[in-house]
């Protein structure tokens, strides 16, 4: 179903003991906050920082995802991590395709398209980042490349598995540059996006799929950004760190 969401990725930051306190101070919250209702949050920490994540969550205040997931089921692949294990750990969640897997681990878009296989068939919801980098929007590429992204990584599913998938639109010049896109061009992607899925699987799937905006998402752009129609809230970076910037955002639908 159709969510508001908002995900916080909190990439590689964080010691065993600062995560604890930002996920505990979160808790106490959202014990005195309530979400607004069909308003999800969802935490993406580290892998080490996992299970104490999931022991808070507590299947009430927020869902758990991973960053990123290993393309291959099982064997000799040191240092991965698959999505059965994520699975044996209770993680609801798990974003594929991160520009920042893309561009530093190479990751390509038949690899995100066997990384989603793996998560689904492990009960594990993939959050798919798409975007473009700066080159690619001053050449007026932006909407081919996300194309590219959508179609490779994800239209092999059928509409059933699609019905899992949420999106996640992050312009690559945006993302921890402090430099938003604007209402406008948000949107512009997100109904685009939103029109290859009805394309490929009909309006009422893509009716019924979250399309979440990244890219120096904070507390004081948040509300313009989500106030979109295809907007459906945000995967925040930076401001995931802090639980009071984190908080803001979350209410901000
Ligand atoms: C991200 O890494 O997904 C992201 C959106 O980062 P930031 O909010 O810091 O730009």
């Amino acid at each position: 179903m159709r969510k508001n969401i908002v995900a916080g990725n909190w990439k590689m930051n964080k010691t065993f003991e600062q995560a604890d306190e930002l996920v505990s101070t979160l808790v106490e919250k959202l014990e005195e906050t309530e979400l607004k209702q069909n308003t999800l949050m969802i935490l993406c920490p580290p892998y080490p920082y996992l299970e104490m994540s999931t022991d808070y969550s507590n299947d009430s205040y927020f869902m758990v995802g991973a960053q990123d997931v290993s393309e291959h089921e099982e064997g000799a692949f040191t240092g991965e991590v698959s999505a059965a294990m994520l699975e044996s750990m209770d993680v609801e969640y798990c974003i594929v395709g991160h520009s920042e897997r893309r561009q530093y681990f190479h990751e390509s878009d038949q690899q995100v398209a066997a990384k989603v296989n793996q998560l689904l068939a492990h009960e594990i919801r993939p959050i798919v980042c798409c975007g473009e980098v700066l080159e690619e929007r001053e050449a007026n590429k932006q909407f081919d490349v996300v194309k590219r992204q959508i179609c490779d990584g994800l239209f092999h599913l059928s509409a059933e598995q699609f019905a899992s998938v949420v999106i996640a639109y992050e312009p690559v010049w945006a993302i921890g540059t402090g430099k938003t896109a604007t209402p406008e061009q948000a949107q512009e992607m997100h109904a685009f996006i939103r029109s290859l899925i009805a394309e490929k699987y009909g309006k009422e799937v893509a009716d019924e799929t979250s399309i979440l905006y990244g890219g120096s998402c904070k507390p004081g752009n948040a509300k313009e950004l989500f106030a979109n129609p295809d907007v459906d809230g945000g995967l925040i970076g930076g401001a995931s760190l802090k639980a009071d910037d984190f908080m803001a955002i979350a209410t901000a639908f």
